[in-house]
């Protein structure tokens, strides 16, 4: 039995999960925890230009880029999406990043603003599904960001102040997470993976299962 389940594993078509929120939503902390808990979900190392935060690697949570080196991907169209003008930095998907799992049958989970997953929508409409995770309060979400030591002052501020413009874009997402308690955000963000994992259209072994189905039911 898990014979079959392994092979209509490796026919099926990864999906690409997009989560999105305010900054200081606890995304950064869902995303850990879904990729530990799931070795079949690969995590999209994005490409930035800020500096790194304290305990952050580079190729593990971002490549950190200087602009130079970013300019230089952008002219080989190294890019799926890039937004240039957030928070004064860069970010981008590295198309060699996605499709080395695609390719072989894995999902991608991304950190992803929503300009960047609008993108994504549109080109891949069928493969992407997006999650928005809202805070518990405001308040909630000053306490994480300024817990952020190493952001500063300047920074913290920015990203309060861009709280209303990122929220208005909730309705755009296929999933709405209010994120009060991290282990029940990364249960239900579990629940919405392995159920769009079950869509007829992702599981494209199918067919060649229920042939030999059918095959097998007619010689009884
Ligand atoms: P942070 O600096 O807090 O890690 O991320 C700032 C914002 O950039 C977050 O909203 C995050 O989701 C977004 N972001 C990170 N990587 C990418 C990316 O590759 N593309 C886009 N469009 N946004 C990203």
């Amino acid at each position: 039995m898990d014979n079959i389940i392994d092979k209509l594993r490796q026919v099926r078509r990864g999906a690409m999960f997009i989560i999105e929120g305010p900054s200081g939503t606890g995304k950064g902390a869902i995303c850990k925890e879904v990729l530990a808990q799931d070795p079949h979900i690969k995590f999209s190392v994005s490409a930035t230009t800020r500096a790194p935060r304290e305990g952050e690697v580079d190729g593990v949570d971002y490549h950190f880029l200087s602009d130079e080196e970013y300019d230089k991907l952008v002219a080989e169209d190294a890019f799926y999406e890039r937004v240039d003008s957030q928070y004064g930095h860069r970010y981008g998907t590295l198309r060699r990043e996605v499709d080395s799992f695609l390719n072989v049958g894995e999902d991608v989970l991304f950190d992803m603003d929503w300009v960047g997953a609008r993108q994504m929508k549109e080109k891949a409409p069928d493969d992407v599904v997006t999650i928005y995770i809202l805070p518990p309060s405001f308040a909630e979400l000053r306490r994480r960001l300024e817990g952020r030591a190493t952001d500063s002052a300047e920074v913290i501020n920015k990203r309060m102040a861009q709280f209303r413009d990122k929220v208005s874009h909730w309705k755009e997402f296929d999933y709405v997470i209010v994120n009060v308690n991290l282990d029940e955000t990364v249960c239900k963000v579990q629940k919405i993976i392995s159920g769009e994992r079950m869509k007829r259209v992702r599981q494209v072994g199918l067919q060649a299962f229920v042939d030999e189905l059918v095959k097998e039911s007619e010689h009884e």
